[in-house]
């Protein structure tokens, strides 16, 4: 299990910005950052998040929720800003995807505009896919990446690859105190059963004895990395000095085919259901792997949970979904 007290955290108590603070990601952050004594400020417009993540932090009086649309301007006072506010399950950024690309850079140039005004620092939830399909691996951050510009991921790839670009001309422009982590695929407790991504689609179809539905042959891979150990870089990175301004990789680069994985869920789960192989969706990057020397060196960070250890909890925490009924719930 992720020791989270091993890491710097915030010694004195900061007033936080998360935007999409209700999500899957965000709802852990927002724990982790009270349970640190923060202040914390969840903004998100449920779009993909809900309350139903952040019920247990209601009762904290250090806590407080917005609804508020990130393409908006909002005027605050924070110290620190995580900008996590962005659908990041394909068929939830593929839905409205003019509405994704205005999230990620209308949301960037709001939240930027936000930490100039008030001198806060601020974090960029990017992503993996700013390497696109990559044709070098695994992927280091000098990297430039291999992204169709005009597919059904470009929303989501280009709107992160446009949100680095402000991130860092207001840091050239403006001297912002900007921190980018590029995370690569995460999965824990709290991910949407329905989102359709991998892990959430695997173990729901194993758990309820439905075929495990392989895009393509499944020979493609993915690194998965456990959402605390990502919360964890997350918070190293927010704790780095004013000179590190990242793209910095996150995630865990134990690497294994989607096949292997459908394998290890029906192992795991002791499911009767068999594989099923479906069309591969346009633009799926073929390989991914992140090269994290870069997190070892300026954050000492790397993953503690490997994918059983994970795939367990994940697996139970769904399971509890399954038996309390409450999977069919909007996010
Ligand atoms: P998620 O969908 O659970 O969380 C996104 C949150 O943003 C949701 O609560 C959603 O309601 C909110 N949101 C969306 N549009 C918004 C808007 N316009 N205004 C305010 N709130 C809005 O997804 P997640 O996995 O928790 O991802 C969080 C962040 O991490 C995203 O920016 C995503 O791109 C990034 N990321 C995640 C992964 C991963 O594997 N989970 C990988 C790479 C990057
Ligand atoms: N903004 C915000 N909150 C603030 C300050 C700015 O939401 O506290 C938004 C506002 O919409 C603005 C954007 O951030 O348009 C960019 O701000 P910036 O100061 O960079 O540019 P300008 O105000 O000149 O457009
Ligand atoms: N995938 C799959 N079956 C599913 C869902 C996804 O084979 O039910 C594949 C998908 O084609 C991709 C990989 O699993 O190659 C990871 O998909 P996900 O949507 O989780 O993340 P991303 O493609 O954004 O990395």
């Amino acid at each position: 299990m992720n020791d989270s007290t091993s890491t710097p955290g915030n010694l004195s108590p900061k007033r936080i910005l998360v935007t999409g603070g209700a999500g899957f990601l965000g709802s852990h952050l927002c724990e982790r950052l009270l349970s640190e004594g923060n202040e914390v400020i969840c903004m998100d417009n449920y779009f993909t998040g809900s309350k139903q993540n952040i019920l247990p932090l209601m009762e904290n009086s250090n806590f407080e929720l917005l609804r508020h649309d990130v393409t908006f301007p909002i005027y605050l006072e924070i110290d620190e800003i995580y900008n996590l506010a962005c659908p990041a399950s394909p068929i939830h950024y593929q839905h409205d995807p003019v509405q994704t690309t205005k999230t990620s850079v209308h949301g960037a140039i709001n939240m930027l505009g936000l930490a100039k005004r008030t001198g806060a620092k601020i974090f960029q939830a990017s992503t993996s896919e700013v390497y696109g399909d990559p044709k070098v691996h695994p992927q280091h951050e000098s990297y430039w990446g291999h992204v169709n510009p005009i597919g059904f991921r470009s929303c989501y790839d280009e709107g992160k690859r446009c949100a680095e670009t402000l991130f860092f001309d207001y840091h050239r422009q403006h001297n912002l105190q900007i921190k980018v982590g590029r995370i690569f695929n995460t999965y824990g407790p709290r991910m949407h059963p329905n989102d359709g991504r991998v892990v959430s689609n695997f173990i729901m179809q194993a758990l309820t004895g439905e075929p495990i539905t392989i895009y393509g042959e499944g020979n493609q891979t993915r690194s998965f990395c456990y959402c605390l150990d990502l919360i964890d870089a997350f918070v190293r990175i927010m704790a780095t000095g004013d000179d590190f301004t990242g793209p910095v990789n996150i995630g865990n680069p134990d690497e294994f085919t989607i096949r292997q994985l459908a394998e290890k869920v029906i192992e795991m789960t002791g499911s009767s259901s068999k594989l099923v192989f479906n069309d591969l969706p346009s633009d799926d990057p073929t390989q991914r792997r992140p090269d994290i020397t870069k997190a070892k060196e300026e954050l000492s960070w790397e993953p503690k949970v490997n994918l059983e250890q994970g795939l367990e909890k994940t697996i139970a925490y769904f399971d509890g979904l399954l038996k309390s009924g409450a999977t069919g719930q909007k996010v």
